[in-house]
């Protein structure tokens, strides 16, 4: 049983002339283990700057509280400990990794979360095995990494990561847009998949409610303004599809 904790974390964007933007107003946030929960808000309420301050990203600057994993101060390790420590990140906008093969990406990230190389006897099954599992042509192994994916190959090569690399706490953001309902049903059941192992929390970030008929979040959180405005059970999203943002939005204000 694994827990991420986030007490009252406040973030700033560094703007490019050194300045400090403050967007996350004091955040508090618990996700065990097989947990899934939802974090919805209106775009640039900053629930990407979240998933990038866990995900240790330079641009952002925590000016207050904490993120532990197992009780482990997760701000002070480096991107690389993150990983290691088992915390998975998958990017909104996930990086192109020129000259480098899907297959070698993920048995060296395997390697180096493991702290040893997969067996060799075993690693070939399992890979396409999660590749099989989300529904990818085997030769996809062979391409270089985001080099060319479109939005459906990219998202379905994040999903193989997390069936592959096992993390205790998995974050999604935006996992669902761009993806047609064929893509968007298989991704889902992959990362139903991992929940359901029960070894994995998933924090699932989306603008829109459509992934939610697909992955049943136990928790919603409502995210505006760098805040959690409002939280509950997964009614809280089919409330959100009828009435959308805008009341939150009237109280709050935006982020801009
Ligand atoms: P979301 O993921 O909810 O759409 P983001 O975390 O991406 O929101 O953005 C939160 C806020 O931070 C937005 O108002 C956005 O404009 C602002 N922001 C992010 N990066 C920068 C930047 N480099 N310069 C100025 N503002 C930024
Ligand atoms: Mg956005
Ligand atoms: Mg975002």
């Amino acid at each position: 049983m694994s827990t991420l904790e986030i007490r009252d974390l406040k973030v700033s964007v560094k703007l490019p002339e050194g300045e400090l933007k403050p967007i996350l107003h004091g955040v508090d946030l618990e996700v065990k283990s097989g947990q899934t929960h939802a974090i919805m808000g209106p775009n640039g309420s900053g629930k990407s700057t979240l998933a990038y301050s866990i995900a240790g990203h330079p641009k952002y600057e925590i000016t207050g509280g904490t993120v532990t994993l197992d009780g482990e101060d997760v701000l002070a390790m480096t991107v690389d400990e993150r990983a290691r420590a088992g915390l998975f990140l998958a990017m909104q906008y996930p990086v192109e990794v020129p000259g480098v093969s899907v297959a070698n990406f993920l048995r060296t990230a395997k390697t180096a979360i493991d702290g040893e190389a997969p067996k060799l006897r075993t690693w070939g099954g399992e890979l396409r095995g999660a590749m099989e599992r989300l529904q990818m042509d085997p030769a996809f192994a062979q391409r270089n990494v985001n080099e060319g994916f479109s939005g459906g190959e990219k998202k379905r090569h994040e999903i193989v990561q997390l069936e592959l690399l096992k993390p205790k706490i998995a974050i999604l953001d935006e996992t669902d847009s761009g993806l047609d309902v064929d893509a968007l049903r298989v991704v889902s059941e992959g990362v139903n998949r991992v929940r359901d192992n029960g070894d994995t929390g998933v924090l699932l970030i989306t603008h829109y409610t459509r992934i939610l008929r697909y992955i049943k979040p136990d928790f919603v959180h409502v995210f505006v303004a760098g805040r959690i405005v409002e939280q509950g059970g997964p009614e809280l999203a089919d409330k959100l599809e009828a009435e959308g943002y805008e009341r939150y939005a009237a109280g709050a204000g935006t982020a801009k």
